[in-house]
């Protein structure tokens, strides 16, 4: 399990790790797979080892922006493990991958048994939100081109890739921006050397660049992160 490629599940002890194992299954999460839906009914959570899952927020005109990425280095529908099910994302698969679930019911159970275990999946929703809020912030004060280097780089750093398979379309909905806000940001982005971008498909070409033109949140929420799991983080 210090293996299992989740951030998270590493960084738990022996004993909880022991406890929850028997429960996780592993699975392949499906490119735009809906996992939950926002106000419903939460019945696994999943510890993604590859996969990348986007927590959005939808709008009654059908748009939905990104509030935050879990990926390998968290978990998404933990919050309901905790008497806490009441979702106020809709989660999708942004990226398919692999991932470890296990019932709600079941984490709960092991839980409850461990205060360590406990402990640790508040933190992870603690950081959650601090990741959520810092959306909010830097959706008010930031501009597009930085946004859109922040989620490039969160991605890149999650798929532990350079190649990112992702449509403008994708990217507009994620960032809460007009797609051709996007293309003509990619475009720049590109003409500076920092990216390749084709049909749904974008290759990080200079990430020294990228970390010089992003906005600060990405260093903020990757602090949030070490602070969670240790240096080890994504
Ligand atoms: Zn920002």
């Amino acid at each position: 399990m210090r293996n299992s490629g989740n951030l998270l599940l590493a960084s738990l002890s022996e004993s909880d790790i022991a406890v929850l194992q028997p429960h996780l299954k592993s699975i392949h999460l499906e490119h735009e797979k809906v996992l939950f839906e926002a106000g419903g009914n939460v019945t696994d959570v999943y510890f993604p080892t590859g996969a990348i899952i986007s927590l959005v927020v939808g709008l009654s005109s059908g748009e939905t922006v990104e509030a935050a990425m879990v990926g390998k280095d968290g978990v998404a529908g933990a919050f309901a493990a905790l008497g806490g099910n009441l979702p106020v994302n809709q989660a999708i698969v942004q990226l398919a991958g692999p991932a470890l679930t296990c019932k709600v019911s079941e984490l709960r159970s092991v839980a409850l048994q461990s205060q360590s275990l406990l402990s640790a999946l508040f933190r992870h929703e603690q950081t959650v939100y601090a990741q959520a809020s810092q959306s909010a912030a830097c959706m008010a004060a930031h501009q597009v081109e930085a946004r859109l280097c922040r989620w490039l780089l969160r991605a890149r750093d999650l798929a532990a890739t350079d190649d990112l398979q992702f449509t403008q379309e994708f990217l507009a909905e994620m960032l809460g921006v007009k797609r051709t806000s996007v293309t003509l940001h990619a475009r720049t982005l590109q003409q500076a050397g920092m990216i390749k971008y084709s049909r749904g498909h974008i290759q990080i070409t200079d990430v020294e660049a990228l970390q010089e033109t992003v906005c600060e949140c990405y260093g903020t929420v990757k602090s949030y992160y070490q602070a969670l799991l240790g240096p080890q983080a994504a």
